[in-house]
């Protein structure tokens, strides 16, 4: 458990409650609901598990939608985050709030299985190249607004806030340039 801030973005992990239902599932931490989005595969139970979660500023005139683009986000992190933890991406789940702890925008990755297996703080260590990772996956994708091989989830279960490309690549680029210092880390 534990946070730390690089330039403007506060990065944390630790102990979340995921209850999820089969549209949509409810991430609580210290016993408030923060988020509620996305189902991501994970099975129709409440269970502890253990997430990293990154909070920033982004400015106004994103050029798309807020939660569209920290959707669109959340999905790529989540596709590049078996590149830096031993894992497959549907042992992962991902939520996000335009307006999470202290009213910031908050992306939440949380480790598929009860307890956690160690994802969340591999990419707490590593968030910076994760995000790096990131960029680059969006960035070189060819398509117009989005495909399943960078923004789109096969298995997300939210729909009220389709994910937004150019939205993602203003939001994935402020991760990326803010905490540059780590991208040789891992
Ligand atoms: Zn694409
Ligand atoms: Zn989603």
């Amino acid at each position: 458990m534990g946070s730390r801030r690089l330039g403007q973005v506060e990065l944390s992990w630790g102990k979340v409650t995921v209850s999820g239902k089969v549209h949509g599932c409810l991430l609580k931490r210290f016993d408030h609901s923060v988020t509620k989005e996305t189902l991501d595969g994970i099975p129709p139970i409440e269970f502890d598990t253990v997430a990293a979660w990154c909070r920033f500023t982004v400015p106004s005139g994103l050029g798309g939608s807020l939660g569209g683009g920290l959707h669109a986000a959340e999905h790529a992190l989540i596709a590049v985050t078996p590149l830096l933890a031993m894992c497959d991406r549907w042992d992962i789940g991902g939520s996000f709030t335009p307006d999470g702890p202290g009213g910031k925008p908050a992306i939440f990755i949380y480790d598929g299985f009860p307890g956690g297996t160690g994802i969340a703080e591999r990419l707490y260590q590593y968030y910076g190249k994760l995000a790096s990772r990131a960029l680059e996956l969006v960035l070189g994708c060819n398509c117009w607004d989005g495909c399943p091989r960078c923004i789109m989830s096969p298995k997300c279960g939210n729909n009220n806030e389709p994910p937004d490309k150019k939205a993602c690549l203003h939001v994935v680029d402020i991760l990326s340039r803010e905490m540059a210092g780590e991208r040789g880390a891992g």
